[in-house]
């Protein structure tokens, strides 16, 4: 097996730093401009994650093209983070928020519109749970869900796996430490109490860890991504599904499906794709093509024992109880959702989507066989991802210690360099409806070239 020269990287990395700032003047302008006034010098933290010193700015959008200020075109396989793998702007999406912008007026006013029950029936198609409600991020549906299933059960605790994301919901940033006691993930922004008190975390792939975190009944919710996506892609391995579900099922604790990024393993998440059967089901960021959204969808059971709960206690789940927020629910997302999962994100769009990421995926394999290199592709539906390590590692842990900064600075650059985007925090590349296979097939070329010119 080979590793990486680290001589010729060190080399590399610095001339394409130089060349990315060198051809953007504009951006780098629009960055100085910016760290006067906003935290960070962006306008969200995050946005200054891309490699290179300063973000690309913006100029303009459609379908899988991205072009910054100064000029260049890159072939875009970040799509926001999945927020955008609708394509950006697609047309039925957009004429569907003019429409109920300038037509029929009304972005926000507390009323609700016939889309949401047309929304709701399709999610309850692809998603297989029959009672949805809606909010304006993937975080906040998550935050709602839990406090729900809290209230359902009458259990404190909920249980994650140790990297996972769900936004930024305060219960889920712990993990599992070498002791098996639950400690805060490193870098958590002040938790309010130590995460021991609100979770119990558990590792992927080894059901030892999740019997241990609910076998004595504290546990209200087990809240999991179908295949971790935010510490790379880490596929479950067979039988640990099933095994999540019956040991939930044993001991009364409900099973929470976050699908916010697996969507892309088709028009029903991997809840369809895999035959899951979640109590409860989360989304967000892609289904209104863009326009803030989040939804969460309940078990025909689970909404009857929430009922229960609600007329027996005094939870309030209409004003000021901790479920809500103002804009949750506006016409402008519902009419946005309606068209993007009518006409855009459709059954038949994630056959095109998935072939093509097992294109993608596959031209990244080609490179990696071709230098022996010990590095690993996953692939997920429409997302694939590479990652530092082979065999693809197995657990979170496992896939946070694969993590290299260096190898991964050149190469969002060098593929940035030669236009082409991939994810910020990851190297993950997502396929849109818009996506085509030159797109890819360019992609493949220019992994090539870059990782040849390492090894
Ligand atoms: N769930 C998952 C699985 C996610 O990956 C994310 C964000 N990456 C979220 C929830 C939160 O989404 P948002 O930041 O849009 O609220």
């Amino acid at each position: 097996m080979a590793d990486v020269d680290r001589t010729k990287l060190a080399a590399l990395l610095a001339s394409e730093r130089r060349t990315f700032a060198e051809a953007r003047p504009q951006s780098r302008a629009a960055a100085t401009e910016g760290a006067e006034h906003l935290i960070g010098g962006v306008p969200m933290t995050w946005m200054a994650k891309w490699a290179g010193g300063f973000p690309m700015y913006l100029a303009a959008a459609r379908g899988s093209r991205v072009t910054d200020l100064d000029g260049h075109t890159y072939i875009d396989f970040a799509l926001g983070d999945t927020g955008a793998m609708a394509g950006h702007s697609p047309a039925p999406t957009v004429a569907a928020i003019r429409r109920q912008v300038e037509e029929v007026g009304g972005v926000t006013a507390m009323l609700p519109t016939p889309d949401a029950a047309w929304v709701a029936a399709e999610l309850t198609r692809r998603f297989g749970v029959p009672r949805w409600s809606f909010a304006l991020t993937a975080t906040d549906a998550n935050r709602w869900a839990l406090r729900l299933a809290r209230l359902i059960t009458g259990r404190p605790l909920v249980a994650c796996f140790s990297y996972s994301y769900h936004g930024t919901v305060d219960e889920t940033f712990a993990v599992l430490a070498t002791d098996g006691s639950t400690v805060a993930r490193v870098g958590n922004v002040a938790p309010a109490v130590p995460p021991a008190q609100t979770t119990r975390a558990m590792e992927w792939n080894q059901l030892d860890t999740v019997e241990a975190a609910l076998a004595d009944g504290q546990v209200a919710v087990l809240i999991t991504e179908p295949a971790l996506t935010n510490i790379g892609i880490v596929l479950p391995e067979p039988g640990f599904l099933d095994g999540l579900r019956e040991i939930c099922d044993r001991t009364g604790t409900l099973l929470l499906i976050d699908e916010t990024h697996t969507l892309s393993a088709g028009p029903g998440g991997c809840t369809q794709a895999w035959g899951l059967r979640p109590d409860i089901v989360t989304l967000g960021k892609s289904f209104a093509g863009g326009i803030p959204i989040g939804a969460y969808g309940l078990s025909a059971e689970v909404a009857g024992r929430l009922q229960e709960r609600v007329d027996a206690t005094d939870a309030d789940l209409i004003d000021v109880g901790g479920v809500g927020g103002t804009l949750a629910g506006n016409a402008l997302s519902l009419a946005a959702a309606r068209a993007t999962l009518d006409e855009v994100l459709t059954d038949e769009s994630f056959v095109g989507m998935i072939d093509l990421a097992t294109r993608f995926t596959a031209g990244v394999q080609a490179t990696l066989d071709r230098h022996d290199l010990e590095w690993s592709v996953s692939q997920l539906g429409a997302r694939s991802e590479y990652r530092f390590a082979r065999p693809a590692p197995r657990t979170g842990t496992g896939s946070a210690e694969a993590h290299d900064d260096d190898i991964e600075e050149y190469l969002h650059l060098a593929l940035a360099n030669r236009g082409i985007l991939i994810t910020p925090f990851h190297n993950m590349a997502l396929m849109a409806p818009s996506t085509t296979a030159d797109d890819v097939d360019r992609h493949t070329a220019a992994f090539a070239e870059v990782v040849a010119a390492i090894c």
